[in-house]
């Protein structure tokens, strides 16, 4: 699966989240935001930004 962050446009790091599922919180380990994920199409994941980080 993979996930660019919609903030910083880095490849967000999925290996914390072996099991991920729509509704899941992940934060971006390069900007610090925090996404919840929206849908998961194959292998790509949507996700909406919740929390703008610091
Ligand atoms: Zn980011």
């Amino acid at each position: 699966m993979k996930l660019i962050c919609p903030e910083c446009k880095n490849e967000v790091n999925l290996d914390n989240y072996p099991d991920l599922e729509k509704g899941q919180v992940i934060e971006c380990d390069m900007c610090g935001i925090t996404l919840v994920v929206n849908e998961i199409e194959g292998s790509d994941v949507k996700v909406e930004i919740i929390d703008e980080g610091k």
